[in-house]
Order: C-alpha cells, then structure tokens, then sequence
C-alpha cells in the first residue's frame, strides 16, 4: 500500500491539502477521514469541496449523518457517524444508495457503522500536533494507490 504523510501548519494547510485531494480525485472512491473531535477533518472536506466547484457553506453533518453536493463533476457525500446508533437507520435513510461509482464519499468517524459501510479506498488520519496538524494517508485499494500517485503535495 502506499502512503503519503506530512504537517499542516495551520488551517490553510488543511484546505490545500483537501484541494490538492480534490484534483487527485475521482468518482466512486470512499474515504475515511479518522481523527479526533477538532482534527481538521471537516475542514479537510470544505478545502475538497471548494476546489470541485462547491460554493456555498460546508456544514458539519452532525445531526444529519450526510450532507450530499451535487457537483458538476460528480456528487460527493459527507458523512459524519459520530452519533450515529441505529443500523436499521442505514437501511431506511438509504445510505447505501450513496455509495457508488457516481460519487465520492467522505466518512467522518466510519467505526460507529463498520458492519455496514464500503470499505475504504483511502484513509486520512489528522492529529493535533503542536498548533498544527499530522497527516497521513494510506490507499487501501488500487483505486486509492493511483489516487495517491495523482496527488501533487
Ligand atoms: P473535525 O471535523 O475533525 O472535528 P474540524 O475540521 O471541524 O474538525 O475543526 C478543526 C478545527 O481545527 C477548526 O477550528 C480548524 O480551523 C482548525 N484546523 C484545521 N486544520 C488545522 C491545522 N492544520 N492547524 C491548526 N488548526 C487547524
Ligand atoms: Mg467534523
């Protein structure tokens, strides 16, 4: 597998890096994006999600579990199972049918819907480090290899 790590300064760190995922990028690849609270993972998204074309704000789907944009590229769906408990809700909400080789997920704390989620093309891991942040990110499939070899950071 391949992997690419680093250090984000600060916050614009982050959002380039999330560009610079975003020109990398391609429809159907799952990612999770492992972290604490506070890690820069939502953040991470804004800066893909700006450099797709979205203009608008990017909201944490705390509360919603997703948060779906439709791109002129392709759709990129943002899920963030921190309170997610019910997995039955997978099913009736019709998570699945966001997976797919239409559209790029991101998944903010994919551990709380293991059993139920794709498996990952790419992880992110951010961790607090000093006043910024580390990253690293591992391609779990060769999807995610040749995004990683795209990737110009
Ligand atoms: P998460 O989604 O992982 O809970 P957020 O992205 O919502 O985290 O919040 C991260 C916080 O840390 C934001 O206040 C953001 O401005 C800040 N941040 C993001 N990246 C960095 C960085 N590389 N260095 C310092 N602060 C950062
Ligand atoms: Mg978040």
């Amino acid at each position: 597998t391949s992997v690419r790590c680093g250090y984000l300064e600060d916050e614009t760190a982050t959002l380039a890096l999330g560009k610079a995922f975003a020109e990398a990028a391609q429809a159907g690849l799952v990612v999770y994006l492992l972290g604490d609270l506070g890690a820069g993972k939502t953040t991470f998204t804004r800066g893909l999600l700006t450099a797709l074309g979205h203009a608008g704000k990017v909201k944490s789907p705390t509360y919603t579990l997703v948060e779906s944009y439709p791109l002129s590229h392709y759709s990129v769906h943002h899920f963030d199972l921190y309170r997610f408990a019910d997995p039955e809700e997978w099913e009736d909400a019709g998570f699945r049918e966001h997976f797919g080789q239409d559209s790029l997920c991101l998944v903010e704390w994919p551990d709380k819907a293991a059993d139920l989620l794709p498996r990952a093309d790419i992880v992110l891991e951010l961790a607090v480090a000093g006043n910024g942040r580390n990253y690293r990110l591992l391609a779990h499939s060769e999807t995610g290899q040749s995004c990683l070899i795209r990737l110009s950071i």
